[in-house]
This record gives structure tokens, sequence and C-alpha cells, in this order.
């Protein structure tokens, strides 16, 4: 009985909805979520005690902490959101996880197209210069003998043009010397698409949007809310419960759950 109450104790206090009081000994604590006034409530999914199994399948093995706002979506949020988000970390283990990973991707694809942006984000940059002494570099390289000596210069030509505008310039031998290997080498090896100076993350755009559309401003408190974000948090959350059905997930763990650490 001392100990289930002493893991009781320790059981808040690392969760800091409790201080201790020492002049009560080392087993006094008091709660601290109430007098916040704002924290967790007592019947509260977060003041309950948890195993560690697979909130879907039991099972106690290969658990991975699952993220039930994609991180990707997450980590765009405002802090006041992102530092409540332990209640959207669920134990899942990873045959659980792979199952579900496949729905939550048709989820965000199908978000790209709501939100007007792929999942790789906007902004590339593809560089038609950069590609094509790319493939003619890499062409040269390796199949130089499957490539007719008409077609060599070519492809030569179009190396020698793109040395001549962006690299240093070398002397040149084609005829195998070691420093036309080495610009070979390095433009076999030029990244033909690469984020540009506009370039935004999938994650970051959405969340933007949702943001930019309501804003609930609080004056007094500076407990700002933003209906849209809630409405995404949620969405996500009963998509979890639908789609992985989780038969060992607390019944106090609603898609209603508290969304900001005002
Ligand atoms: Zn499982």
């Amino acid at each position: 009985m001392i100990n289930d109450e002493r893991k009781k104790a320790r059981w808040y206090l690392v969760r800091d909805l409790a201080k201790l009081i020492p002049e009560h000994g080392d087993r006094s604590i008091q709660l601290t979520f109430e007098a916040k006034g704002n924290g967790h409530k007592e019947n509260d999914y977060m003041v309950e005690d948890r195993s560690n199994n697979c909130v879907a399948c039991n099972s106690s093995e290969l658990l991975t902490m699952h993220h039930v706002v994609p991180d990707m979506y997450r980590r765009a949020m405002p802090l006041c959101i992102k530092s409540k988000s332990s209640r959207d970390i669920l134990l899942v283990c990873k045959q659980c996880h792979h199952l579900y990973e496949d729905k939550a991707t048709q989820l965000k694809k199908e978000l790209a197209k709501e939100y007007n942006c792929p999942l790789e984000g906007k902004g590339w940059i593809h560089s038609v210069e950069k590609r094509q002494a790319r493939k003619a570099a890499a062409a040269l390289l390796r199949f130089t003998d499957k490539i007719p000596e008409s077609r060599q210069k070519e492809l030569a030509l179009v190396v020698k043009e793109y040395q001549k505008a962006h690299m240093e310039q070398q002397p040149l031998d084609v005829d195998g010397d070691d420093s036309w290997r080495t610009v070979l080498e390095e433009c076999s090896q030029l990244e033909d698409v690469y984020r540009g100076p506009d370039f935004i993350d999938h994650g970051t755009y959405v969340i933007r949007q949702l943001m930019d559309k309501e804003r609930i401003i609080s004056t007094e408190n500076r407990d700002d809310r933003w209906p849209q974000l809630e409405t995404f948090i949620k969405l996500w959350r009963q998509h979890f419960l639908d789609h992985l059905e989780p038969k060992y997930l607390s019944a106090r763990w609603t898609v209603d759950g508290e969304i900001y650490n005002h």
C-alpha cells in the first residue's frame, strides 16, 4: 500500500503535477494542477496511470512512441500547443504502427491536395543546365565504350560548356587526362534539384494556412486560440481512432481532449 502511494506520488512529481511537502515527510505531495486552475482534471487522461503496452494490441514488445499528429505538422505549431503534445504521443508496437502509417500517409496525401502543397514541399528549383551536365558526365564516365564517338563529342561539349560557365578552369585534354576525369566526376554529382530561397515544407505551409484563417486573440492571458488548428488536431485524433481502433487505449483519451498549454 505504501509502495503504491509512493509510486503514485512519484508519478505526479515527475510530470510536474505535484510538489513535495518536505515538512510532512518524503511521501507527502501536494497536487499542483488544480491550483493552476487550468491543468488536468481529476478524471483526465493525463493524470492516469498507464501500462507500457501497445494501445491497439496490448503487446509489450517493440514499442514505439507514436505521434498522433504527425511531427511534420506538430513542429510548425505554436509553442502553447507543441508543449502540450504528450497527450498525443501514444505507445504503439511496431506492427500496429506500420499498419496505421499507411492510412496516415493517405490522409497526408489528401491534405496535400486540399491545401495545395505537395508532401515534398514547395519551392524546389530544377536546373535544366545542371541536369544536362550531370547526365552527360555520368554517361561519359560509365558507358564510353557503348556510345558512338560522335555522341561522345556532343556529350563532352555539354560538360565543357557547363565547366566554362560555372567551374574553375583547368587545362582540358579530352583524350584521357586526369583533370578531365575530375571534371566529369564533379559534374556527375551535380544536384539539379534543390531548395530555392522560397522553399517551404508541407507541414509549415498547411499549419500557416490554418493559423492565418482564424485566430482568437486574448489580451489578458496571452492565451490565443486557433480554431482551425484545433479542428486539424482533432481530425488526426479521430483518424487514429477510426483506423487503428485502439482497444487498449484509455477511455479518457478523447478526441476533444485539451490542446493548449495556456
Ligand atoms: Zn500493437
